[in-house]
């Protein structure tokens, strides 16, 4: 395995992990965690959405869709979405119709509104909505930087598509591109102090998203969502360290679980994971971002 390799399995495995290890503790406040686990630290399942011990939610199952679909059009699909045919936006809608139909676990209420909206009407992108600023478009990006990886304007055009289908607000775009960005240098090797020096950067560039002193914040709100990233992704080196610490915060825990499991799962690689948490995952789902993982990197790495 090249080490971009390790380091892609490593941010989808890393999702899936911080879906299934937060998703216990969802919308849970930190002391009401605290009483009941202590520090909430294996992959047992329960929580709101009584989920098997393994079991992921929308945030992975959303990703592998938006893979699916990614994976299906091929080198052709990016080549014409880069000449303004939409035919690509449209295959992904029908992947989230799709994955909607198939009853998941959860799905938000940004999601819903927008899959049915494209369901009844096939519009490819709400009109901008001050409600749409939730993290539920940017938590299933990682396929979109996978595909693209090395050209930024094709990143940047299907990313921000895919996202409009559900998602319209200039902060949901804003958290896209930036993170987006940062695990694309992730995957090619920046390291924990590099990467701390990006953030501070990035929030200098984008002031909305500034985590020191940290709020304490880890709802859907994106830029709540963004804080808590950022604020466990910086504070710790150490993948397991961090994705505790996250999902130890509560709330949208699932969310800034995956997050934070993409980006500091890019950072070690797959080979770094604690196995303890890989060997709890749904092993269908561990396939199939196995499977994934490697057609979407050679569709990147497909001259084009
Ligand atoms: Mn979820
Ligand atoms: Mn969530």
């Amino acid at each position: 395995m090249t080490d971009l390799h390790d380091r892609a399995l490593g941010a989808y495995l890393g999702l899936a992990m911080g879906d299934a290890l937060g998703a216990t503790v969802e919308f849970m406040r930190p002391r009401e965690i605290k009483a009941q686990y202590g520090v909430h630290r294996d992959i047992i399942g329960g929580g709101w959405l009584k989920l098997a011990a393994g079991q992921v939610t929308d945030d992975t199952t959303m990703s592998l869709a938006l893979g699916d679909a990614l994976l299906q059009g091929g080198r052709q699909a990016l080549a014409d979405l880069s000449s303004g045919d939409a035919t690509l936006i449209r295959n992904i809608g029908d992947a989230y119709v799709r994955w909607f139909k198939g009853k998941p676990v959860d799905c938000g209420n940004t999601c819903r509104r927008g899959i049915r909206r494209y369901m009844n009407e096939g519009t490819l992108a709400g009109e901008y909505n001050p409600g749409d600023g939730g993290n539920g478009a940017l938590m299933r990006n990682l396929p979109a930087v996978l595909a693209t990886l090395g050209d930024d304007a094709a990143f940047v055009r299907l990313s921000i598509a895919q996202a409009h289908l559900t998602h319209n607000h200039p902060l949901s775009d804003a958290a896209i591109l930036g993170l987006g960005r940062v695990l694309g240098s992730l995957l090619g090797g920046m390291n924990h102090s590099d990467c701390q020096a990006w953030a501070v950067q990035w929030v200098t560039d984008n002031p909305e998203f500034r985590f020191t002193p940290y709020r304490g914040y880890a709802t859907a709100y994106v830029v709540d969502t963004v804080q808590t990233v950022l604020h466990y992704l910086t504070l710790h080196d150490d993948f397991e360290a961090a994705m505790v610490a996250t999902v130890n915060q509560g709330d949208d825990a699932d969310t800034t679980g995956a997050l934070v499991g993409m980006l500091a799962g890019a950072r070690c690689g797959a080979s770094r994971l604690p196995q303890r948490w890989l060997h709890r995952l749904n092993k269908p789902t561990v396939q199939a971002i196995t499977h994934q993982t490697k057609g979407l990197l050679a569709l990147a790495q497909t001259p084009r």
